[in-house]
């Protein structure tokens, strides 16, 4: 008769893991049951954890892969543009336009120096250049005799007219009130 010796560690391990997986096996129709149950009656828990979970991870994800997420977007907007060339070129205008609507100011800098720039007028001025040069005039008309109140609106002038050699650095520029402009315009 064989002397009963005792089990090596990883006997005993493989003895627990063979009771575990005959429990299991016995307890799979209860435990598959109970786990059909939870799914139902927590669907809407369920689902939200998940998207939680998910949220918090592409959150986590933008921002450690910032470059190739800003990448990414770059490439499906162009990917978009090229397949809806129509629907992109409106989207630009679209935009273009409200841009424009909110930046006056800039627009009419801008518009200014294209203007200069036709008329082969040397250099360019900025917005801020206009706001230094309506400080040093006090908000008040250049013209001496008139030094009416800028505050209600006033014309960018340029004091050697650009037809005549004159350039569009902020040197060259003043402001006046509109009547005094025309008048000049017009003389
Ligand atoms: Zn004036």
């Amino acid at each position: 008769m064989p002397r009963k010796r005792t089990l090596t560690d990883q006997e005993r391990i493989e003895h627990r893991r063979e009771a575990v997986r005959r429990s299991n096996a016995k307890h799979k129709e209860q435990r598959d049951e109970y786990q059909r149950r939870y799914v139902v009656e927590h669907r809407a828990e369920i689902r939200a954890r998940r998207r939680e979970y998910m949220r918090e991870y592409q959150r986590r994800y933008r921002i450690e892969h910032r470059k190739e997420c800003n990448e990414d977007a770059r490439k499906r907007m162009q990917r978009w543009r090229d397949t809806h060339p129509e629907r992109a070129r409106e989207a630009r205008t679209r935009g273009n336009q409200k841009w424009r609507k909110s930046h006056p100011e800039i627009i009419q800098e801008i518009n200014r120096n294209t203007k200069a720039r036709r008329k082969g007028a040397p250099r360019k001025h900025t917005q801020r250049d206009i706001a230094i040069l309506y400080i040093c005039q006090y908000g008040r008309c250049a013209n001496a005799q008139c030094f009416a109140d800028l505050r209600t609106g006033y014309h960018i002038d340029h004091i050697r007219a650009i037809k005549n050699g004159g350039s569009n650095w902020p040197e060259n520029l003043q402001l006046l009130c509109p009547p005094c402009n025309l008048k000049k315009g017009a003389s």
